[in-house]
């Protein structure tokens, strides 16, 4: 199929309307929201719609969702998200997974999208162009284009790892792609995209051309909100024997594609991982909440670290960290499953110095109604890695709670730096890697903040 296959449009706000290419088996099209006709008859009685109804292929609108008088405008700027609560009314009774179009609440067009009731994030908007169908193709030439981007980024190699969908940061809400050696990792956390996935599938064997495609743990909490079950399943090819093994430099880490935390791996920290290592040499290194060893090892071997001490509160991700330790050659890389926040203290009260604390805690705050308990959390951490730091030590402190701002997050390092009487001088405010892109019309999509700093 051409990229972006163009349809006939109609006039925005015109309503639904039966489209000739749209399976018969459904409900009419005509029927108004309380299943009348517009010209007031009675409907037919629609048929119960089957327990799982096949996504309509069309990619044309059945409805038309009219947002409230003056909560267009970040929807013309692009944001995809509109919530139940921008919505004046709906034109069309259309189905959980249909194609629907936003207009002002003067009926005017503004984006296309993807319905579902059982959100309050009610519609998930993919297209701006109201002659462009969303559909297969319209998906494959996204999933195309956020390839693309990866190999311009250099982050093609098959044997690595590289994120290569990243939800609204490639324009496709919902869906995340991670491609580790010759396996796909995806995480569908829309009911859009899960409705989506045969074709999302064909679009990335055509593309990618994987030997196996796994989909892997939606984050429950979102599968909830959006009505999503999706258990982890192998859905195209086979899935790996073991371990995949993936490079990152001159180093590789054994990723567990079925078990692992996220997909598999902390891809997101590509980057820091080398930035902090370029300031680790002959430190005393602690790295605390170490996963499966990604700046543990990368200090201790591309570093040079005199010695790292690896803690992680989970014992699958430990064996992890001290496999990966061991297939790399670092010996002086200890690892320890214990509560990091005991851990801390407990360092802390022997007077142990380290010349480097990473500090790369999982989310604390998981919605906005949590961000002082989380800022507390960062407070004390961080407060306590100040103390293991010797003078002139690196502290490399991150945050992956998106609902924790950058400038909070900045704020509660300057509350502990004069807790502690010293000064942190920044060196780099680091993000997620750009295989992570950030759509500056969903800044909900940064979440990561990484700062380097020294401490005096
Ligand atoms: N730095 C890692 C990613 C860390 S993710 C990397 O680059 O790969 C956060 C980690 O914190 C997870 O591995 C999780 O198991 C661990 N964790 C969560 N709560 C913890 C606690 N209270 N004590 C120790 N580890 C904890």
């Amino acid at each position: 199929m051409p990229e972006g296959r163009r349809r006939p449009g109609r006039k925005p706000g015109s309503g639904p309307r039966h489209d000739a290419t749209a399976k018969d088996n459904r409900r009419p099209r005509d029927a108004g929201p309380e299943g009348r006709r517009p010209d007031g008859r009675a409907a037919v009685d629609p048929p119960p719609p089957p327990a799982s109804r096949p996504t309509d292929e069309s990619g044309l609108p059945t409805a038309t969702v009219l947002v409230k008088a003056k909560r267009a405008r970040p929807f013309f700027g692009r944001h995809p998200w509109v919530l139940d609560t921008a919505i004046e009314r709906v034109d069309g009774t259309p189905a959980d997974g249909d194609v629907v179009d936003l207009a002002t609440h003067e009926g005017r067009f503004i984006a296309r999208g993807i319905w579902n009731a059982s959100s309050r994030l009610r519609v998930r908007l993919y297209g701006f162009d109201a002659s462009v169908a969303i559909d297969a193709p319209f998906f494959a030439a996204r999933i195309r284009g956020a390839v693309a981007l990866r190999r311009a980024l250099g982050l093609d190699d098959r044997t690595g790892a590289a994120r290569l969908v990243n939800s609204e940061g490639d324009d496709l809400s919902g869906l995340i792609v991670d491609r580790y050696g010759d396996h796909l990792a995806v995480q569908v956390t829309s009911l859009a995209m899960a409705g989506r996935l045969d074709a999302i599938c064909d679009a990335l064997e055509e593309t990618v051309k994987p030997a196996g495609i796994l989909l892997r743990g939606a984050d429950r909490g979102l599968s909830k909100l959006e009505g999503l079950h999706l258990p982890d399943r192998v859905v195209r090819g086979t899935a790996p024997e073991g371990p995949v093994f993936i490079r990152e430099g001159k180093l590789s880490f054994g990723v567990d594609l079925t078990e692992g935390q996220k997909t598999g791996f902390y891809l997101d920290q590509r980057d820091n991982r080398r930035a902090a290592a370029l300031l680790a040499r002959d430190r005393r290194v602690l790295d605390l909440f170490c996963y499966s060893g990604g700046f543990a090892v990368t200090c201790a071997v591309a570093g040079g670290a005199k010695s790292v001490l690896a803690v992680d509160g989970s014992a699958k991700a430990t064996a992890l960290a001290r496999a990966n330790a061991d297939f790399n050659g670092a010996a002086n890389v200890t690892v320890e499953t214990a509560d990091a926040f005991e851990r801390i203290d407990a360092l802390s009260a022997s007077g142990e110095k380290f010349g480097m604390v990473i500090l790369d805690p999982p989310k604390f705050a998981r919605s906005r109604g949590a961000i002082d308990e989380a800022l507390r959390a960062y407070h004390r951490i961080n407060r306590v890695g100040l103390d293991l730091l010797e003078p002139g030590g690196i502290l490399v402190t991150c945050s992956c709670s998106g609902s924790v701002s950058r400038d909070d997050f900045l704020e509660m390092l300057s509350a502990v730096s004069q807790r502690a009487g010293r000064q942190i001088a920044m060196l780099e405010c680091r993000g997620a890697a750009p295989d992570h892109p950030v759509s500056a019309s969903c800044l909900e999509g940064e979440y990561l903040k990484c700062v380097i700093a020294r401490v005096a």
